[in-house]
């Protein structure tokens, strides 16, 4: 399943956000050879259990209609240990 496991900056400890914790949104729309690409965004808010924030962009988009592509995982407050949000 997809999910990204972080390492928390403040305590070291481990965390995981699965794929369904997200909701994306268009942000934007370009027309190109093979139809619309179509840009996501998804902001995602934690605390761990040391009560340090952490924050999770996750940004993807569509192109040609229908496929989904990983574009960039931005994350504060913790390290990206893995990554399977790949789709
Ligand atoms: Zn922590």
């Amino acid at each position: 399943m997809s999910s990204v496991i972080l390492e928390c900056d403040a305590c070291g400890k481990t965390l995981s956000v699965q794929r369904t914790a997200f909701t994306h949104r268009a942000i934007g729309q370009d027309e190109r050879e093979m139809g619309t690409e179509t840009t996501y965004e998804a902001a995602f808010e934690t605390q761990c259990v040391c009560q340090n924030h952490i924050t999770i962009k996750h940004l993807t988009f569509e192109y040609p209609e229908g496929s989904e592509n990983h574009l960039e995982l931005l994350v504060a407050g913790a390290k990206v240990v893995q990554n399977s949000l790949l789709s």
